[in-house]
């Protein structure tokens, strides 16, 4: 389903929107770091990390990430630390390049690179899954560090994605703010990631949904729900069970409709979802 609410998702530059999230995060997370002047993102840091490794992942220098943090030493590098990598772009620009070899499917590339297929379909603009040409190269991209976690856990079937299409029921072309996934009513819906219940109820179009708050400028939504098990101003734990899924509001059979919005905008969840 859709969200009605028109929403231009204007072309502000990407500069901007780096800058935004620099801005928030250093609100968000109470640090003051006054030598970052520059774009970049935070980074929570996982076992086995270097600060290396961080530097090689992101394309950016290793003193860089030393400087901005004020590390002196490199042995306080614990998990769970964030970590502000200038200079790197909050979503996975980066990725790798495959050749595609005769007999290639695009879920045997997906499944072998931990991607999922409609994420490899909208990266690389394929108009279906089988339009596959031997030398053709498609765009691997990496997944975002901080990913969300699936909003169900059945085998997720998309059944509409995220950008413009024409409209199932008000038969226009619209923008769609989120991914659509099957889901039979009663299915268990968790949150995504930790947060705070922020809004929830009924509202045309969505129906009864759920809205979280999280860290770093984040919110998830959910919608078209069955029953809702939260309350408003209530904090969720990733993968609490928030509500049962529907088909409440506008839509045309049971699904569950997911967005996530980065300082207010819509972004594509298929960049954030970790769906492996
Ligand atoms: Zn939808």
């Amino acid at each position: 389903m859709c969200q009605y609410q028109t929403q231009p998702l204007k072309d502000s530059s990407a500069l901007s929107i780096v800058i935004a999230v620099v801005f928030v995060s250093l609100v968000a997370t109470g640090q003051s770091i006054a030598s970052v002047k520059t774009s970049g993102i935070w980074y929570h840091v996982r076992k086995g990390d270097t600060v290396w490794d961080i530097a090689r992942k992101y394309k950016v220098s290793h003193n860089s990430i030393l400087k901005a943090n004020r590390i002196q030493s490199e042995k306080r590098i614990h998990i769970g630390k964030k970590l502000f990598i200038p200079g790197a772009f909050p979503e996975h620009k980066y990725g790798t390049w495959y050749r595609v070899k005769h007999g290639d499917t695009l879920s045997r590339i997906a499944v072998n690179h931990g991607i999922p297929v409609s994420n490899l379909v909208w990266r690389n603009r394929l108009k279906s899954a089988d339009q596959l040409q031997a030398n053709q190269k498609i765009f691997i991209p990496n997944l975002h560090p901080s990913s969300f976690a699936p909003p169900m856990r059945i085998k997720l079937v998309l059944t509409s994605d995220y950008g413009y299409r024409r409209h199932p029921t008000l038969k226009k072309r619209m923008f769609h703010y989120g991914l659509d996934f099957r889901a039979r009513k009663g299915t268990r819906v968790y949150a995504s990631k930790s947060g705070k219940i922020v809004r929830s109820g009924w509202r045309s179009g969505y129906g009864n949904y759920v809205l979280i708050k999280h860290v770093g400028g984040f919110e998830t939504l959910y919608g078209h729900l069955y029953i809702i098990r939260v309350k408003n101003e209530q904090y969720v734990k990733k993968g609490q069970v928030i509500a049962l899924s529907g088909n409440t509001g506008r839509s045309t059979g049971p699904h569950l409709h997911f967005e996530i919005r980065k300082n207010g905008k819509n972004v594509n969840p298929i960049h954030y979802l970790n769906l492996r």
